[in-house]
């Protein structure tokens, strides 16, 4: 560390922005090719690691079996049976193991509470700015960076009412089961159907049986079946179906162009949902029990978009996105449960710098379906100076979210099953081995391993094929998705 004009200047091998699931897979990654004496400086404007667990509303839990949750292959610290959804506590704990075991492997500085301001590329590496709080700044010289911003979620504010005889919430900053909320007994409304508004209108009816909790569900929202793709016990040896097989068979549906058609197969054949309609997926997950709580729980299902509560001569009335109106009981409760994933758009940025010294795992620039994936797979390829900037796809998932949800969930999975297949040509076996986020490690080894030959007799031709979709919709919806532009 040199002073410089009251300046602090750090010097590290590489600095990785983001504490978040994608900064700790992107870290973990680069431990294995640094080394135990190389430094690695590890910004994040928040207090601690664990990214939006750090803030999200207390009763969230992990959709999926928690093993898979991790950075690279991380064992979790405990011995609870795998498919334990773990609660955000233990969430942010594993958070903390997994870098006490990375810091065995290579040395890292936390900067947290600071933010990236700026980066400039040049000869020798990337020099790289960040601010803390009170405005102090620190510069840091790094011969690389991961920007691993990963899906940047912030915790959503209340929703803005004019009605003076509602009140509007966030569950990001107080607990709907508790406080005011559960003393007053008026009733809820959850606006919103994806996975925060299902574990809410759970939280609130486990809470309080005898409660009114009414939902607002847009045009609906489908999960993946967990007892069906995650079964119990023994049975994971004969029933159920790997994730991955479910996915193909969804894509081997889609041409590009029929989402609506091969959504409604899908939904129909490995999903759940409490509404009495639902044609978007978010790659959420969600129990038959859970659905059933939820279902029969609900007093009221709005399918419409909620657009604001004004007071009227007869009372508070909700209005919503087709006209209709709503009445509401004086002294209900709007909770905010609107999407918080791919919402804000910042602005685009491509997947690697033209310099090649700037990685940076994004959804504007996405190159896998999960942020998680892209930062294991995507430090491979940069650690290895084999990112295929020619073959691999990027895709602004940010856009053709705001397009078409429907369509979106397809996008994503041709893209990691277009890049897997280019990966798998560049990459050794052994990084697709460790990889321990893929969730079809919940079956037994031999049933893994049929998954993984058939991707092997196929990925070839189901990468053209993957392709192909990818080209549709980047013509229909006006993407930007394909190859990194030469000079960009
Ligand atoms: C309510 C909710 C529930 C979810 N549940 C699950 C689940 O059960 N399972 C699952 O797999 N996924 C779930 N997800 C998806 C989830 O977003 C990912 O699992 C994952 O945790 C996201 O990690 P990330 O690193 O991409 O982004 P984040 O968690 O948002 O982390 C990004 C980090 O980068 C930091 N950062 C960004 N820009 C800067 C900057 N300029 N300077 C400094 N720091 C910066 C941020 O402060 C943040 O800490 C859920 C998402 C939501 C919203």
């Amino acid at each position: 560390m040199a002073e410089q004009d009251d300046r602090v200047v750090e010097e590290c091998d590489l600095c990785v922005v983001g504490a978040g699931l994608a900064g700790m897979n992107a870290l973990y990654v680069a431990a294995s090719y640094l080394g135990p004496r190389r430094r690695v400086i590890l910004v994040d404007r928040r207090e601690r690691v664990g990214g939006m667990w750090v803030d999200t509303y207390p009763y969230v839990r992990l959709h999926q079996p928690h093993p898979m949750f991790t950075a690279g292959d991380i064992p979790w610290r405990w011995d609870r049976e795998p498919g334990h959804l773990a609660t955000k506590p233990e969430v942010l704990d594993h958070f903390e193991h997994c870098l006490d075991v990375i810091r065995k492997r290579v040395v890292v500085k936390e900067m947290l509470g600071w933010e990236l301001v700026s980066h400039d590329e040049g000869e020798g590496g990337v020099r790289i700015v960040c601010e803390a709080v009170d405005g102090r700044r620190r510069e840091i010289h790094a011969r690389r960076l991961i920007k691993a911003a990963g899906f940047a979620v912030t915790p959503n504010p209340p929703l803005r009412v004019q009605s003076c005889d509602v009140a509007s919430v966030s569950p990001d900053f107080c607990d709907v089961r508790s406080g005011d909320i559960g003393d007053s007994g008026t009733p809820v409304w959850v606006i919103g159907g994806g996975k925060t508004g299902m574990d809410t209108a759970h939280a609130l009816i486990a809470a309080d049986r005898g409660r009114e909790v009414n939902l607002v569900a847009g045009s609906g929202t489908f999960f993946l079946n967990r007892d069906q793709s995650f079964p119990a016990g023994h049975r994971r040896w004969w029933s159920g179906t790997l994730v991955s097989a479910s996915g193909a068979q969804m894509l081997s549906r889609f041409d590009g162009t029929n989402e609506d058609r091969a959504a409604r197969w899908f939904r129909d054949t490995y999903g759940l949902w409490p509404t009495d309609d639902a044609d978007t997926y978010v790659l959420g997950i969600m129990s038959e029990a859970e659905n059933r709580v939820i279902a029969t729980g609900l007093t009221n299902v709005v399918m419409d978009r909620f657009v604001d509560v004004t007071d009227e001569p007869d009372g508070p009335q909700m209005q919503l996105g087709s006209g209709a109106t709503v009445p509401l009981t004086p002294g209900s409760w709007i909770v905010n449960c609107t999407g918080y994933v791919l919402r804000d758009a910042e602005p685009y940025e491509p997947y690697l710098s033209r310099g090649g010294a700037v990685l940076s795992i994004q959804p504007r620039s996405a190159t896998l379906h999960l942020t998680s994936f892209m930062a294991y797979f995507m430090t491979h390829m940069f650690f290895r100076d084999s990112v295929e900037v020619e073959q691999l796809y990027e895709l602004d998932a940010v856009d053709l979210r705001r397009k078409s949800k429907v369509a979106l969930p397809f996008g994503l999975l041709c893209l990691s099953q277009h890049n897997l297949s280019v990966m798998y040509d560049n990459l050794p076996n052994r990084v697709f081995l460790d990889c321990g986020l893929s969730v079809d490690r919940w079956y037994p080894r031999a049933r893994q391993l049929t998954g993984a030959l058939k991707f092997l007799a196929t990925h070839r031709k189901e990468r053209q094929r993957a392709r192909r979709c990818l080209d549709t919709l980047r013509e229909r919806f006006s993407l930007r998705c394909g190859p990194l532009p030469s000079g960009e």
